[in-house]
């Protein structure tokens, strides 16, 4: 999957939200979705950082994307709905969200970890998914053809000691996907995925694994191919699944 060739014009025509598209992967992914034809909607928090990835997909002559700015910590479920009103009323249509954004909480063991660092970790990387998703069920069901990608991590898939609440969100995640892809998958065209980037050279990489040297890292620009596979047409039928964006093709 990782040789995934994805036509130019894979996503013409399509709206696309990313959440946490102002650094790191989801920078990257909502810069891949508008240049294969999007018109990406740039979700994320720190408004300057927003402006420059919005910059950077109008100058490349994409199609003129979006922001929205929403802290997800503390986003209600009123600022999710306005979230799917205001997109209805701007663009009529989603066809896809790229569930993104995250945070780290501390790497500490479970005997020492802060409780509201564990609630903060939670309504980042799990409640806000949850809530927005709900809130934006109703415009993707009208797509022909949407796609719900979460973003998920391998300690979601087997806990590991001192991850605490990153661990146990991204465990939470995967198993939101399996029952919204079960809820869905006879009644409506909308897929739903996750995905696992595995380690890439970000903010957060370097915050985890502060003895490694970046370079080392692949950059978020080798693993978009899944995420482009995921958010396209040629992934239809695929639903429920936990995909990464790393594995090697079966010919490696
Ligand atoms: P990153 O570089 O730290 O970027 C995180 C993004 O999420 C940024 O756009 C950030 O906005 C946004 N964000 C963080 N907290 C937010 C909040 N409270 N409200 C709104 N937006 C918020 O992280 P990344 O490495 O690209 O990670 C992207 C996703 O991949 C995450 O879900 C992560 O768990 C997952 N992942 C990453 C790796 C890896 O090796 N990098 C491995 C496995 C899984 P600001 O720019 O404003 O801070």
């Amino acid at each position: 999957m990782k040789n995934y060739e994805a036509s130019p014009d894979l996503l013409r025509g399509r709206v696309i939200l990313v959440t946490g598209a102002s650094d790191g992967i989801g920078r990257v992914a909502a810069t891949t979705f508008a240049a294969h034809g999007a018109t990406v909607i740039l979700q994320g928090r720190t408004l300057a950082k927003l402006e420059a990835v919005y910059d950077a997909i109008e100058a490349a002559g994409h199609p003129q994307p979006a922001i929205v700015t929403q802290e997800l910590s503390t986003a209600t479920v009123a600022d999710f709905q306005q979230l799917a009103d205001t997109i209805e009323r701007e663009f009529g249509r989603l066809d896809g969200v790229l569930h993104n954004a995250g945070v780290l909480g501390d790497i500490t063991p479970m005997e020492m970890y802060d409780p509201d660092t564990w609630d903060f970790v939670m309504r980042v990387n799990l409640r806000a998914p949850y809530v927005m998703t709900q809130a934006l069920l109703p415009l993707l069901k009208q797509s022909p053809d949407a796609s719900i990608v979460f973003t998920t991590s391998s300690v979601g898939r087997r806990g590991r000691a001192f991850w605490g609440a990153y661990a146990v969100s991204k465990a939470g995640i995967e198993n939101l996907s399996q029952l919204l892809a079960d809820e869905l998958r006879n009644t409506s065209n909308i897929r739903v995925n996750c995905l696992n980037p595995g380690a890439t050279r970000t903010r957060m990489r370097a915050t985890a694994y502060p003895g490694e040297d970046p370079m080392t890292v692949p950059a978020p620009e080798t693993i978009m191919p899944l995420y482009l596979y995921l958010m396209g047409p040629d992934s239809r039928g695929v639903s429920g699944e936990s995909l990464d964006a790393q594995e090697r093709p079966p010919t490696a």
